[in-house]
């Protein structure tokens, strides 16, 4: 092997290493998101490392261990409603529960929209040489 080919190999090796790392980074962060009790500061920083798909995994698990699925809110998912849709006669409108009932509150489901919407989703591994976004949380209702 020349001296060039051997260089290539190398880069593909750190390549494929950054990549399985940066994966494996997301998934820790995942379970960790899986617990009560996060600070918002150090959940607005775990956001610069997971992809749109971790975060919507964070969802739904909670959803199946009967948390709230919004990552900041403590509540246990109660009194969820039976039914699919739901129809407004003043607004004359069905609406979809089926993401709605994932979460405890209004609020909650509309925080959880807004930061899945800032998930990056640029790939994981080539993170490191763009510039971190400013996450921000879904201010509380007054
Ligand atoms: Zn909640």
């Amino acid at each position: 092997m020349t001296e060039k080919n051997e260089q290539l190999r190398a880069q593909l090796i750190a390549a494929v290493v950054k990549k399985r790392a940066a994966i494996a980074r997301a998934q820790e962060i995942v379970v960790r998101l899986l617990e009560p009790s996060i600070a918002e500061a150090e959940f607005l920083a775990m956001l610069w490392e997971i992809a749109p798909h971790n975060y919507i995994d964070v969802v739904d698990e909670r959803e199946i261990s009967k948390n709230c699925g919004y990552p900041l809110c403590s509540n246990a998912l109660e009194n969820v409603p039976k039914q699919k849709y739901q129809i407004s006669a003043t607004r004359n409108k069905v609406y979809d529960l089926t993401e709605r009932k994932k979460f405890c509150s209004g609020y909650c489901f509309r925080a959880s929209e807004y930061i899945k919407a800032q998930v990056p989703t640029l790939p994981l591994w080539l993170r490191d040489r763009e510039p971190r976004p400013s996450f921000q949380l879904l201010p509380r209702d007054k």
